[in-house]
């Protein structure tokens, strides 16, 4: 069966509690498979993350994103067990990002041992990261294969995708992964484009190429007659629509808690996977 999963980060502010809620209930149209919440490095904001997650639990099944660095065990432990009392089954199991006064004491070795001691405090269902286009830190891309299948190996019954703008990169990265033993379903994630340059940035910092045609595209963004918006729209769901061709039956979108471009690519993917059914 396809289906999506949406991204969002806890809000700071009364009035973007406001938004974000919004924005849930018009992507429950979608009926997603899971809704996730991401969580601050080193635990900041860490009572936004479970509130949040509360909150999105009432319409329908919410994932947790937990990272390590930068947090104590007891922490992890302590935030694990909110989650799981509150009724929360699935985890997005993360190293999170290095900060500049991150501590190099990490509780775990690796993410592997992480996702270990996790399912032995409750039974969770574990989601985790991986990078078609290599992480940054990885010694090699054959290490940031293997680091996956260990995660697999450790438990993780599911991989998100970091975003990509050129399908192809995907593709042979799941063949790459398959070959290497990784089993385990591994869904794209799907970044929509609000603000170019921002989003550059992003890509930048995590090693994601921009194809040229993209930035030809957002280069003649209000010239051409087509605003940034319309422009990312069609982006996206030419991305999605590859992906379902390509036989993809589930995408994850990273909303940046807004609805409008999720939206389009939810519509965007469903549509094509009507027609693959039909073909
Ligand atoms: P791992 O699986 O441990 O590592 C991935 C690869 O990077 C491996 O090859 C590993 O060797 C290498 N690597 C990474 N860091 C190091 C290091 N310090 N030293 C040596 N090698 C290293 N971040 C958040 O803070 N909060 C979130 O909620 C969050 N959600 C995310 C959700 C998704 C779907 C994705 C794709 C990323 C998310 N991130 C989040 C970012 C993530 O924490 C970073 O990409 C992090 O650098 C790697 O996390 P990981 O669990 O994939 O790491």
């Amino acid at each position: 069966m396809p289906n999506v999963s949406f991204e969002y980060f806890p809000p700071r502010t009364e009035a973007a509690r406001g938004a974000l809620k919004k924005t849930v209930e018009v992507l429950s149209q979608f009926q997603p498979v899971f809704q996730s919440v991401t969580y601050g490095a080193g635990g900041s904001n860490r009572d936004g993350s479970l509130e949040t997650i509360k909150a999105i639990r009432e319409k329908g099944d919410a994932a947790g994103h937990l990272t390590y660095t930068g947090s104590s065990l007891e922490e992890i432990e302590a935030f694990a067990n909110e989650l799981w009392v509150a009724g929360i089954r699935s985890l997005v199991a993360l190293r999170g990002d290095d900060r500049e006064n991150t501590p190099d004491d990490a509780p775990f070795e690796n993410t592997a041992a992480f996702i270990k001691r996790l399912v032995s405090i409750h039974p969770f269902e574990i989601a985790v990261a991986c990078y078609p286009e290599t992480h940054p830190k990885a010694a090699s891309r054959a290490d940031d294969i293997a680091n996956l299948r260990a995660k697999q190996d450790a438990g993780a019954t599911l991989a998100i995708s970091q975003f990509f703008f050129d399908n192809s990169e995907f593709y042979a990265f799941v063949e790459e992964a398959r070959d290497a033993g990784v089993t385990i379903p591994i869904v794209p994630g799907i970044l929509p484009i609000y603000n170019f340059k921002r989003v550059c940035k992003m890509a930048q910092a995590c090693g994601a190429e921009i194809p040229d045609e993209v930035h030809r595209a957002f280069a003649e963004a209000n010239v051409c007659g087509s605003s940034e918006l319309e422009i990312a729209s069609e982006l996206l769901k030419g991305q999605v629509h590859d992906l379902a061709c390509a036989g993809y039956e589930s995408i994850h979108i990273y909303t940046l808690n807004r609805a409008e471009l999720a939206v389009d690519a939810a519509q965007a993917f469903f549509e094509a996977q009507k027609w693959r059914a039909v073909a």
